[in-house]
């Protein structure tokens, strides 16, 4: 560890205890395709405040920093993170109930917010339960599956604009959410709590479709390796698994890194891949796309600590 890291690392842990607060974390801890180097300080946040306070530390020390949810959408390189990363997770997920709406906090689980909805008999969020992201993972990439999306269920989102360090809450009308975008993504917003509004209905109904959609996802999806969802967007009209598919390169391999034989759409850890080996597959795969169909396919997955290649 650095001098500057060092002094940080004493700064930080004068607000936030230290079992919340580690250096040199690897960050293949913290992410779904279980890959990524070192972040010189990785802090996890219990509150608002605190959030506050770790980005006032970075922005008064000039240090770089970055947010995550449940790492489950995220290639963090192998040369890791110089920074900050600030985890918006489960010391921050309390989830209330107050008739048809769930107020939550960002940190929340898409899956534990989802079973409490069917637990008080709330539909509509069914679609998110085999989602393995936070709400404010999942508000940022507008996240969807089987025909909905968080958008469609979101009514208000309370965000903290860390360029000027405002809090406001936002009416989802004026986050511009669309297919795995939103402005809380395009202008770094950081979620902090968000009301969903759902719709009563009959708890065993709700659970029956959450149990199909878990059922298509374990039948098409390869869910017994590490990966971080599908790997690119669906291009309009198309889909990505179809493109590569016939790209011929289902199974495709670089180092320990899986075009997957099951489901073409997901890039898989296949064990031992390193953070290299997904994002030069990532590459091989659109050059080959795009000769073969001439579509360019957008990756989906957020990286860090590499050039984007769309
Ligand atoms: C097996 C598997 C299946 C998946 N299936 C789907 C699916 O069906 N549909 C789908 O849409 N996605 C799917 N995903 C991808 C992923 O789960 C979602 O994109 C999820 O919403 C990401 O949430 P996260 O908390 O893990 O975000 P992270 O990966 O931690 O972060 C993703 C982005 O969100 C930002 N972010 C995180 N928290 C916040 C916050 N509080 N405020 C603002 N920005 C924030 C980060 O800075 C980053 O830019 C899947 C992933 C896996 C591994």
């Amino acid at each position: 560890m650095n001098r500057d890291t060092a002094s940080l690392f004493d700064k930080i842990k004068l607000y936030i205890p230290e079992d919340r607060l580690f250096r040199d974390e690897p960050m293949h801890r913290h992410t779904t395709f279980r890959v990524g180097g070192r972040a010189s300080l990785y802090v996890r946040v219990a509150s608002s405040d605190e959030l506050i306070q770790v980005i006032n530390t970075a922005k008064s020390t000039s240090t770089d920093f970055f947010l995550i949810g449940n790492g489950s959408n995220l290639l963090v390189s192998d040369e890791g993170f110089d920074g900050i990363i600030i985890e918006l997770g489960e010391s921050m997920s309390e989830i209330n109930v107050c008739g048809n709406k769930l107020i939550c906090e960002a940190g929340a689980l898409l899956g534990r917010i989802s079973s409490v909805a069917a637990k008080n008999a709330l539909e509509g969020l069914e679609f998110a339960s085999g989602i393995p992201g936070t709400l404010g993972g999942g508000l940022a990439m507008n996240a969807g599956a089987y025909g909905g999306e968080l958008a469609t269920v979101v009514e208000t989102v309370c965000v903290l604009d860390p360029t000027d360090m405002s809090i406001k809450t936002y009416e989802a009308s004026k986050l511009n959410f669309g297919y795995r975008q939103s402005r809380i993504k395009s202008e770094g917003l950081i979620v902090i709590l968000a009301t969903l509004n759902l719709k009563a209905g009959d708890e065993e109904t709700i659970r029956e479709r959450m149990a199909e959609y878990s059922k298509r996802r374990r039948d098409k999806q390869p869910l017994e390796y590490a990966s971080a969802g599908s790997t690119f967007k669906r291009p309009e009209g198309q889909y990505a698994g179809a493109l590569i598919e016939a790209a011929g390169i289902k199974g495709l391999t670089v180092g320990g890194a899986e075009v997957s034989r099951k489901h073409a759409g997901f890039v898989i850890n296949k064990g031992g891949a390193t953070a290299k080996d997904i994002y030069e597959l990532i590459g091989i795969v659109q050059k080959r796309v795009l000769n073969n169909s001439g579509i360019l396919l957008e990756p989906e997955v957020i990286m860090l600590g590499f050039d984007r290649i769309d």
